[in-house]
């Protein structure tokens, strides 16, 4: 029941949210949240929840910690706001590029700066055509992600992101920019066929789709090393070993998307680590600044920079800038975030309790509604199916990743579905009785779940 005047109640009256069914928002009111601490966040009401999501996979350091508040209200004291235009920046956002640069993957040569992961990626869009203009190479503008992959929400982001809910109302993707396959074994493995034969059938078809297309035509080849929005898909061994080569022998720029991966989330600082990958081109953002403030980053190798360099020599500026692009507080906290990695060694942090969280989520394996366990670091996701040995699933208006999580809510645990996927990205900070405690609680909301599914005659 929304009481009138309430919270819940006025953001019904005034605020149109980002991913939300307006008419349930309008029939259930949305969840208030006043405070956090640690992996918990607490709505108006007192009530704590464990965010077992880290928010929108950010979240890292949790919430509260004090040193980014610091780092924060130091910064808006001295120097609240500076951009990076016509050779000219603050002294902090030169810190934290020199920073990044130093803890990169693979060598990079440049940090440029945005507000979020999807400016990250529609500039990194533009950074590939301009780099294919300044070479002469007018013919070579495609860019391929892949389906189920997700890059953002900007008219060139939200194309490179491969979910039919982000083209289809919106007459997307726009030209250039096209689709491979999504390396899930589990959903797409064809009978018979081992995971080793699948990572090779999803290289195959990636050449076959650049030879359909004229490698002269092809630009850039965009993946994030665990797809996170697309139901944290892990990919199959050996995937991005075949995939490297194959853009190496037709001239294929190598995009990372690391803005969920990036940070430890994965058991080293960077997915590209854990998955050999050597990217000409990294994202980040989220864990950048563990949320706090938004702020994204682009890294690019000496190849791509010094196209972009002599160009600029020629015939002037790269044009493109955002007017936050560096803004001074985002840059010291995300600079005061990674001094907190690093003192804390969240890397190692990562690896000490990922066999912990792996463990307990793999528990849910043998559960009736569970088709497929998977995940990496302190990532993943528990696939539910209406049929265990089919792999059928529900259906999308059966709305069961929604039921679950709003069974979970009620237990105070949030998690999301993605597609069918409930995921599971805590905070790094998160403890080996906290993860027991974050399944306890998911244990509890998956059964209400079975109830209800059996209650409803879904299965
Ligand atoms: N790339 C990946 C891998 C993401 O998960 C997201 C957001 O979830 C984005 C890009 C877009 O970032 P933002 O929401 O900050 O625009």
């Amino acid at each position: 029941q929304i009481k009138p005047n309430s919270l819940a109640a006025r953001d019904i009256a005034y605020h149109l949210h980002g991913y939300t069914n307006a008419v349930r928002q309008e029939q259930e009111g949305s969840l208030i949240l006043t405070e956090g601490k640690g992996i918990y966040v607490h709505d108006e009401n007192g009530k704590a929840y464990i965010e077992g999501m880290a928010g929108l996979w950010c979240a890292s350091l949790g919430f509260g910690e004090e040193r980014l508040v610091d780092a924060a209200i130091r910064q808006m004291r001295k120097l609240p706001y500076y951009h990076t235009f016509s050779q000219k920046t603050s002294s902090v956002t030169v810190e934290l590029a020199e920073k990044l640069i130093g803890i990169a993957p693979v060598p990079m040569s440049k940090v440029y700066f945005a507000s979020s992961g999807s400016e990250a990626n529609d500039t990194v869009v533009k950074m590939v055509w301009y780099y294919n203009n300044a070479l002469g190479r007018t013919k070579k503008k495609k860019i391929i992600s892949r389906q189920k992959g997700y890059h953002g929400v900007t008219v060139a982001s939200a194309s490179l992101t491969g979910l039919p809910n982000n083209h289809r109302d919106f007459d997307l993707p726009i030209a250039n920019i096209l689709h491979t396959d999504c390396p899930h074994y589990y959903r797409y493995g064809q009978e018979g066929e081992s995971e080793a034969q699948f990572a090779q059938r999803m290289a195959d078809s990636l050449e076959k789709l650049i030879l359909a297309e004229g490698p002269d035509t092809i630009a850039a080849f965009i993946a994030e090393p665990v797809m996170g929005a697309g139901g944290v898909i892990v990919p199959p061994a050996g995937y991005f070993d075949l995939i490297q080569p194959i853009l190496r022998k037709y001239d294929i720029l190598f995009i990372a998307d690391e803005v969920i991966c990036g940070f430890g989330r994965t058991g080293n600082m960077f997915g590209s680590q854990t998955f050999k990958m050597k990217p000409d081109i990294v994202t980040v953002a989220k864990a950048l600044s563990s949320a706090y403030l938004p702020i994204s980053a682009v890294m690019i190798n000496e190849k791509v920079y010094s196209v972009l360099r002599d160009n600029s020599g020629k015939i002037g500026v790269f044009g493109h800038g955002y007017t936050y692009s560096g803004n001074p507080v985002c840059a010291a906290v995300a600079l005061e975030t990674l001094k907190i990695y690093e003192e804390r060694n969240i890397v190692d942090q990562v690896r000490r309790i990922a066999p912990t969280f792996q463990r307990e989520m793999r528990r849910f394996a043998d559960h009736p509604l569970v088709g497929e366990v998977r995940g990496v670091g302190l990532i993943g996701a528990i696939e539910l199916v209406k049929n265990k040995q089919t792999r059928e699933s529900f259906a999308p208006q059966q709305g069961i990743a929604a039921q679950t999580s709003k069974f979970c809510q009620e237990l105070g645990l949030i998690t999301r579905g993605m597609a069918d996927g409930m995921a599971f990205c805590p905070p790094l900070i998160i403890t080996e009785a906290e993860i027991e405690e974050m399944f306890r609680r998911f244990s509890k909301g998956l059964d209400a779940t079975w109830a209800w599914v059996r209650e409803q005659g879904l299965v």
